[in-house]
């Protein structure tokens, strides 16, 4: 007889050490208390926390402090046993304007590189794609990874890289002011760094919002089935927490094997695959406009995005 699953061979407490997942290097361990000044993070309900972007005056927009930050929250939320939702929201009149391009934190500055891709240094192309492939990419893909479901509520713009705050995610809830949109094909790139577009809008409907980098409105984005649902602005908070509190009082093991599930279904569909695909266009741009422009984006896209907010606003 095998003895390999009897306790002597295989006591708990080896086990327990087999199955601990392994901390990746750079993230947050639990005994560390948590500062954080670009986000906020707090517990409004039992068994659920949240996560709030606070650069309200800089709509939102993300710098290097603000995405490790949510990185070491989300790590947080996970190591807690005590959290089973999590709930990203944003102060302010919008959710966010996308990378914060006047940032000049550079990779390492702040924490030490998550990821590991190496060579964030490098004056060319390898640089700048390898600090994509952390903060960017490998960010957004690893909190789509992670085993608690995460809600995300959106109020006013999201806003090209605003959305790799929200797609990432499990739950989308929108205030019905809410405006999603990507439209940095003007600066010669393909579309942000996450690219789940098709998978998120429908092949016609991504291509439409690339193309022509207008925004999609809450309602329409719902019947799309890109959010969940949308309510008043002055319900997002209250209606967002009440379905986190219903989810957080399910079993733990249901709510990440379900999400693991549907998680599998869409990899099994090839998400993973076209996203690195797209990824690889996207370094392939940023190469294209240094070679052009001198800079990683064509500088003619922002008239180009500014003149459509203009004739939108005044239409
Ligand atoms: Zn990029």
């Amino acid at each position: 007889m095998s003895t390999l699953f009897t306790k002597d061979w295989f006591p708990g407490a080896v086990f327990a050490t087999m199955v601990r997942p392994t901390r990746v290097k750079g993230s947050m361990k639990m005994a560390e208390a948590p500062t954080f000044e670009d986000i906020r993070y707090d517990r409004p309900a039992e068994r659920v926390a949240r996560i709030t972007l606070a650069r309200p005056d800089k709509h939102n927009a993300q710098s290097l402090r603000m995405l490790y930050e949510i990185n070491d929250a989300l790590d947080l939320a996970m190591d807690d046993d005590e959290v089973n939702v999590v709930i990203v929201a944003a102060d302010g009149k919008n959710f966010s304007s996308g990378h914060d391009l006047a940032d000049r934190a550079r990779m390492g500055d702040l924490r030490p590189p998550v990821l590991g891709f190496g060579g964030y240094r490098h004056p060319g192309p390898q640089g700048h794609m390898s600090r994509e492939q952390e903060v960017y990419l490998g960010f957004c893909w690893r909190w789509r990874n992670l085993p608690k479901p995460i809600i995300v509520q959106v109020q006013g713009k999201a806003i090209a890289g605003g959305l790799m705050l929200i797609w990432p995610f499990d739950l989308i809830i929108a205030a019905d002011d809410a405006e999603f949109s990507d439209p940095v094909v003007a600066f010669g790139m393909n579309g942000h760094e996450f690219f789940v577009h098709a998978f998120e809008l429908g092949h016609r409907k991504a291509k439409q919002m690339l193309f022509t980098g207008e925004a999609i409105g809450a309602a329409e984005a719902k019947a799309l089935g890109m959010v969940n649902e949308v309510v008043p602005r002055g319900e997002l908070e209250s209606f967002t927490l009440s379905m986190a509190a219903k989810i957080a009082s399910r079993p733990a093991i249901g709510l990440k094997t379900a999400k693991m599930s549907v998680n599998q279904s869409m990899d099994a569909q090839g998400l993973w695959n076209a996203v690195q695909s797209a990824f690889n266009l996207h370094q392939f741009g940023h190469a294209n406009n240094v070679a052009l422009h001198g800079q990683i984006v064509d500088p003619a896209g922002l008239e180009t995005i500014r003149r459509d907010a203009r004739a939108s606003r005044e239409g």
